[in-house]
């Protein structure tokens, strides 16, 4: 069997659908940074940032979010501000992003935004694209299986992406296994049975923690801060996909 695992821009996507499903627009976009900390360090209202390990700081302002990190205990920082954003996606949806445009949306906003944003040498206009779930991600014949970002990519607020991609191959992994040499196609399909509605409610994620942010009822968060943090939920993190699939691929298989 054939596995395709290549990305969100994915050629084997085509061969299992047998048409070309384009993405479409989300209404936002990401400007992007990554640099390094040199002049943030030489800054005495960003230095803070970089001295003592990684950090992670948010702004949450009307219908975008800014989020600063860095990384590799400070050495390197990274930005994302994810904005409303109507442009075309038909030519291309990354290239490079204007320093000047970021100005326009943190505008009045909390001054060291503006002192993070100054030290960036150059961005990334990146538009967020969606897809709707697509029918199957398994070809007719049950020979050519799609995994990861090619058969479901995810908007950044999941931030599950890798996780989900991960996950994908340790059920398919199991499904083989117990399918054996004789069962490939039954087990292909079973695989897409077992992962399909839970990748499809964690991808909703994607959009519900963006609105948790850029609809934000501030009164509700005056009075219960935590609940404009990023969900963790349970049923996310807590879940075995490899034992959940050794209990149902029987039956699954059976049902088919
Ligand atoms: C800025 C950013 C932040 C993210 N943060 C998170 C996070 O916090 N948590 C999380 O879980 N996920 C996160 N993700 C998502 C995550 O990176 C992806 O979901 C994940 O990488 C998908 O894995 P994949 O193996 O399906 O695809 P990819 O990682 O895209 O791998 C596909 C591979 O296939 C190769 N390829 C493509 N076409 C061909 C071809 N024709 N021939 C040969 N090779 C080919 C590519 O070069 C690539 O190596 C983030 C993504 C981005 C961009």
């Amino acid at each position: 069997m054939v596995i395709g695992a290549d990305g969100v821009r994915s050629k084997a996507r085509e061969l299992v659908l047998g048409y070309v499903d384009k993405p479409k627009s989300s209404g936002y976009a990401v400007f992007r940074a990554w640099f390094s900390n040199k002049d943030m360090i030489q800054d005495p209202r960003t230095k803070h940032f970089c001295e003592n390990g990684d950090t992670f700081n948010g702004w949450i302002g009307p219908d975008v979010h800014f989020l600063f990190s860095t990384i590799k205990n400070g050495q390197d920082c990274c930005w994302v501000l994810t904005h409303k954003d109507d442009a075309d996606i038909e030519e291309s949806w990354s290239f490079p992003g204007k320093l000047e445009d970021v100005y326009k949306v943190i505008e009045d906003w909390d001054p060291i935004c503006k002192a993070i944003v100054e030290k960036t040498p150059s961005i990334v206009d990146w538009k967020l694209v969606y897809r709707d779930p697509l029918p199957r991600w398994v070809s007719e014949h049950g020979r050519i299986a799609l995994l990861g970002d090619s058969a479901h990519p995810f908007l950044p607020t999941s931030a599950q992406g890798a996780t989900q991609a991960m996950e994908d191959g340790v059920v398919l992994a199991v499904c083989l296994k117990r399918g054996g040499k004789n069962g490939v196609p039954a087990s292909v399909r079973a695989y897409q049975d077992i992962r399909y509605e839970r990748v499809c409610a964690v991808q909703k994620t994607g959009e519900t923690t963006r609105d948790l942010w850029h609809k934000a009822d501030w009164e509700k968060v005056a009075k219960d801060p935590a609940s404009i943090q990023m969900p963790r939920e349970d049923w996310i993190f807590r879940f075995d996909a490899e034992r959940n699939a050794e209990e149902v691929f029987s039956k699954i298989v059976e049902v088919n």
